[in-house]
């Protein structure tokens, strides 16, 4: 039975020394938990300082990331060591699109978006919230993802993203839009008289609908017009 996961959870690798964040490897972290008896890395994915995903624990099994709540939730480690250095911006972009495309795959984002207070993207010291609130049973006392990660921020970084609509990522030229319109009508005329699938043709109403193209028809059109 596939396990509902209902927070996605950051932590650190708390790796580092003399004031140095080290960075940290999966197959690190994946031979301390094993020596601490674990059958595995207790993480789902670890982020390095370059911003690779390197792959943990599989996430249908249940993880090792926070005592009393793994059933339920999904577990980013980020190399390095939060108390001593913050996440570099690589680690940040790629750790904020790793979890966006969590919340979109365990069917969070509702969620997210609408209890801004429900934890449901957490630093694992938070959990001492979730204990006060009596949603887990165990305090921490990690700082996960370390002192210099405001988790704060970062929820709201994530919130901008998910409800910032998208820049136009296109040059506007009133010649191509035109042509744009033109060879779509075309292919719509030729694919009908192939008698195309439908199947086969969502594809192409996918590409009409995207807001750019859309856009872009839109105003070659509005320019065109006497
Ligand atoms: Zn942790």
């Amino acid at each position: 039975m596939a396990r509902k996961i209902e927070r996605i959870v950051w932590h650190t690798a708390a790796h580092g020394r003399d004031g140095q964040a080290f960075d940290t490897t999966a197959a690190q972290i994946d031979q301390w938990h094993r020596e601490r008896g674990w059958s595995e890395i207790g993480y789902n994915v670890v982020i390095r300082f370059d911003g690779t995903i390197e792959k943990g624990r599989d996430p249908r099994k249940i993880p090792a990331g926070v005592l009393g709540i793994n059933e339920t939730t999904y577990h980013i480690c980020f190399s390095g060591h939060g108390d001593i250095a913050p996440l570099t911006p690589q680690q940040m972009e790629s750790g904020i699109q790793h979890t966006i495309e969590m919340l979109h795959k365990y069917g969070l984002t509702e969620r997210f978006l609408n209890e801004p207070d429900g934890l449901i993207v957490m630093g694992h010291r938070e959990v001492n919230e979730l204990v006060r609130r009596g949603l887990a049973p165990t305090p921490t006392t990690k700082t996960c993802p370390g002192r210099l990660v405001d988790i704060d921020q970062v929820r709201l970084m994530i919130r901008q993203r998910l409800t910032r609509p998208p820049a136009p990522t296109y040059e506007y030229d009133s010649q191509a839009a035109g042509e744009l319109f033109q060879g779509l009508k075309q292919v719509y005329a030729a694919a009908s008289k192939l008698k195309l699938p439908e199947e086969a043709m969502r594809f192409l109403n996918q590409f009409r609908k995207q807001p750019e193209v859309d856009a872009v028809i839109a105003r070659g059109r509005q320019e065109q017009e006497p």
